[in-house]
């Protein structure tokens, strides 16, 4: 009987002390787990590193080993896609407001800070004060009112843009989207192309009125009278030059202001330019009996510009100026350093330009008056103004009727 409470006294004794050091291990493996899992929430530890089969523990380590990799895994996939979204929307061209429940920008893209920020941001403020503009608050109002897609396009007086608004229900939130799309561009392209058309249709009506009549006239039988057939043929002649030379500046004009003509810009030297003009122009300028002089200060800073095409508009201007003034008197060519510019002008002592046209004579075929135009097209004047503007500089006349015009030109200096 002894015997048999000995060996159960043992047996229970080694039970017991198997059972505390099991308690003993688990604790201890549980200590070093729950710190092993505090650390990797503080981003001390990566997630290689937590253990997945703490001894007596090891399926719930296990599962919280799986449950951690995926959240991190769909962290990094969210991560990867925000970033990819933020790279969209920085490179877009539209400008993008994401606006939340209570009517106030959460995020923007830099397109729609060009739009419509003053450079304190826009995130933050209600859409009203971003917006400034009440067609488009009240297309955002009916999108916020309806949850539909509403579009809308304004042209904002201010600053003379176009813009076209398209606001988007957030689905996921009672927020909007407004997506922006500045059509100002596309808007002037149009309407240069519209007015294009009507003025080449009306400037195309008269040569060929004029063709069609000379021909008529040699058919019903001008042909059997030798002058004047001489005569009609030389004025068709006339005509076909006049229309050559319109439809070769048409062309020229339309590459230019479409941005085809790209402009090779190199530092050239303005008195180099100026002279390479007068030469060129010289012969012109005798035959019509006209002093063509050259005046310039001695250093003039070079400038970044495309030689062929200055040269092109000098050319242009004194062309006019040889046209335009009468034999004996005078085109004098200067150039001058005005500021961080250099200033060229092309001054003559010829009829001169009445003061209401003045403004208007770089428009495409504008002509004072057309009886005294000496033929031309009415487009020279636009291909220089183009020409200069797409050099950064700035072109404009002077004149008095009767005493004669001065065309100048700015150009800015290479480095400034
Ligand atoms: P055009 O081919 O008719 O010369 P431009 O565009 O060069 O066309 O000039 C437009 C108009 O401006 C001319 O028709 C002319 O009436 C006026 N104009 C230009 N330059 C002069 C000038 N130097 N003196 C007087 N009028 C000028």
């Amino acid at each position: 009987m002894n015997e048999f409470w000995v060996t159960l006294t043992i047996l229970l004794v080694l039970v017991i002390g198997w059972l505390a050091w099991r308690y003993f291990r688990l604790r201890r493996g549980l200590k070093a787990y729950a710190e092993q899992v505090e650390q990797m929430v503080k981003g001390e530890l990566a997630l290689s590193d937590l253990s997945s089969d703490v001894p007596g523990l090891e399926e719930l380590s296990d599962a919280v080993y799986r449950l951690t990799k995926s959240d991190a895994e769909k962290i990094e996939t969210g991560n990867a896609e925000r970033a990819r979204l933020e790279a969209t929307l920085t490179q877009m061209t539209d400008g993008v407001l994401i606006v939340d429940s209570l009517a106030k920008i959460q995020m923007t893209n830099p397109a729609a800070e060009k739009l419509f920020g003053d450079g304190t941001g826009l995130v933050g403020k209600t859409v009203s004060v971003a917006l400034r503009n009440h067609q488009l608050i009240e297309t955002w109002r009916r999108c916020q009112r309806e949850r539909q897609v509403h579009s809308e396009s304004v042209e904002l007086p201010a600053n003379r843009k176009f813009l076209q608004l398209v606001a988007i229900p957030d689905a996921h939130a009672s927020g909007e989207i407004l997506l922006v799309q500045d059509l100002t561009r596309i808007r002037r392209l149009e309407t240069v192309r519209r007015d294009f058309i009507s003025n080449v249709s009306h400037e195309l009506r008269t040569p060929l009125a004029s063709l069609k009549a000379l021909t008529e006239t040699l058919q019903e039988g001008a042909l059997d009278d030798p002058p004047a057939a001489q005569r009609f043929l030389g004025r068709i002649q006339i005509e076909v030059d006049a229309l050559t030379q319109m439809a070769a500046e048409l062309l020229e004009l339309s590459r230019i202001e479409s941005g085809q003509v790209p402009l090779d810009r190199r530092p050239i030297s303005p008195v180099d330019l100026l002279h390479s003009a007068a030469d060129r122009m010289n012969l012109q300028a005798q035959r019509a009996g006209i002093d063509l002089r050259v005046t310039h200060s001695e250093s003039i800073p070079p400038i970044n510009a495309d030689f062929p095409r200055l040269e092109q508009v000098l050319v242009n201007l004194v062309h006019n100026a040889i046209k335009f003034t009468p034999p004996g008197g005078s085109v004098t060519l200067d150039v001058t350093q005005d500021d961080h510019q250099v200033h060229f002008s092309i001054e003559d002592t010829g009829i001169g330009i009445p003061a209401d046209d003045l403004s208007r004579i770089f428009e495409r075929f504008y002509r004072v008056d057309r009886s005294r135009s000496g033929g031309g097209t009415g487009l020279g004047l636009s291909i220089a103004r183009h020409l200069v503007e797409s050099h950064d500089g700035k072109i404009w006349a002077e004149s008095r009727e009767g005493e004669g015009s001065t065309f100048h030109f700015t150009i800015p200096i290479l480095n400034y």
